[in-house]
């Protein structure tokens, strides 16, 4: 069920070792893959034709033998293996694979619905989007996590006037430490980005001529043409209700991507799966949805093939800096921190803890991502690092110069 990453590279890898076996797909979006990543991209004028945000071809099912099906699941009985879906008869299956992703999530304020007042999820939201993306107009983005940042970067780019509206202390709290969250706000009011933090929502007025009027506690009424809500999201397992599959948090599944459940596989957003550092939760990221979607298909087909766990790792190029962080990157009691400030580069920091290192963060030029990558194995496979401090950075600077 789906067809994101994790779904379509569950079903090409299936294909990949060589099964024959009948593929289903179901989706209730559009029938050809696109990536989500994109659609930024597109508001922003980068990849202005929306073919370019598809990410496989138009014959993707015929070739891969796949029969898809464009219907919403409603319920699934996993004692008969049967899915029902909204418009049509059920379906039985012999493996499952729920891979339906997340949805976003919008809080109970008041008017915080209808017209001008959008998500930045999916292709459709895209396309209601695409008239407001226009020089001029004026829109106020609620929440600042990486989704809302991103819609506020595409905003600038095509000349709107933007408001960003956080609860919380500092933008990005949940991928960025407190300085380098303020220094990605700074870079935004550069932009000329109105970001209010702290701005409690209470109420949205819907005006006579369309426009929105925001009011916000002990802040001065604000008015928009238009509102992009990016509070969060939420797993899509509303069709699990009357299953025992556990999705308290997510859909539980083990390394091999099982659910507690007999046939039932789950990958991508909608999964909590095994973590770098064992923690099993959910880590919205295309690559982990690719890697636990390939690591289902082979547990599907019989193989005993384990997911080492995911790392999360946050990458942000916008404002023309880039900002990002992987694993623990805010330091715990009793981890170290080896910080290097870089002449022309930005900042660069990682904790360790007994001489491992578990998380970074950067601030800077676009090059030290690269940096990341190399760090990423070392956090994974949790190796010790025996230099001091400068001979370390030597060492990716050394590795990112033969790349
Ligand atoms: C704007 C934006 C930017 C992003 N940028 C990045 C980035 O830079 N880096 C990164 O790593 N990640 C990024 N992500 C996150 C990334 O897109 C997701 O992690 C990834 O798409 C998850 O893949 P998935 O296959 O699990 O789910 P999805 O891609 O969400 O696919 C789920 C599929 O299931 C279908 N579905 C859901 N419920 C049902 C149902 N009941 N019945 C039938 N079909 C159903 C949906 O229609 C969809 O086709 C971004 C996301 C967004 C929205």
């Amino acid at each position: 069920v789906g067809n994101g990453p994790a779904a379509i590279n569950a079903a090409e890898e299936i294909r990949r070792m060589g099964s024959n076996d009948e593929i289903v797909m179901i989706s209730k979006e559009v029938k050809r893959p696109y990536s989500r990543v994109l659609l930024p991209y597109h508001l922003r004028g980068k990849l202005p034709d929306e073919n370019q945000m598809f990410i496989r071809d138009e014959d993707f099912y015929v070739k891969e033998k796949i029969s898809f099906i464009n219907d919403e699941v409603v319920d699934l009985d996993t004692q008969s293996q049967k899915i029902h879906m909204k418009n049509r008869d059920a379906l039985e299956y012999d493996r499952l694979l729920i891979a339906t992703g997340s949805s976003p999530f919008v809080p109970p304020i008041e008017g915080l619905s209808g017209k001008g007042i959008h998500s930045m999820w999916t292709l459709e939201d895209a396309r209601d989007l695409r008239p407001y993306f226009v020089e001029g107009k004026s829109i106020l983005i609620l929440g600042s996590g990486f989704v809302s940042l991103q819609a506020a970067w595409a905003a600038i780019v095509k000349g709107l006037n933007v408001y960003v509206y956080e609860l919380m202390p500092r933008v990005m709290g949940r991928v960025l430490d407190e300085q380098t969250a303020d220094r990605l706000t700074e870079q935004m009011e550069k932009f000329g980005v109105d970001v209010r933090l702290g701005a409690s929502t209470r109420k949205v007025e819907h005006l006579a001529d369309g426009r929105l009027r925001i009011h916000a506690d002990d802040m001065e009424p604000i008015e928009v043409d238009f509102m992009i809500v990016g509070t969060g999201v939420r797993p899509n397992t509303q069709f699990l209700k009357k299953t025992k599959v556990n999705h308290e948090r997510g859909i539980a599944v083990d390394h091999q991507m099982r659910t507690n459940v007999k046939n039932v596989f789950a990958a991508g957003d909608v999964a909590a799966g095994p973590t770098a550092f064992g923690e099993q939760m959910i880590h919205a990221l295309w690559p982990t949805a690719v890697e636990e979607g390939k690591i289902a298909a082979s547990n599907m087909l019989g193989k005993d093939e384990d997911f080492t766990g995911s790392l999360n790792m946050n990458v942000t190029q916008m404002f023309d800096i880039t900002v990002a962080s992987m694993g623990q990157f805010i330091e715990a009691e009793g981890q170290d921190v080896w910080e290097y400030d870089l002449d022309g580069l930005g900042n660069f920091k990682l904790v360790l803890e007994e001489g491992i290192p578990v998380g970074a963060s950067l601030l800077g030029k676009s090059e030290l991502v690269e940096y990341l990558g190399i760090l990423r194995p070392i956090i994974r496979k949790k190796q010790t690092i025996k230099c001091e401090k400068s001979e370390f950075f030597q060492y990716l600077r050394r590795e990112y110069e033969l790349i």
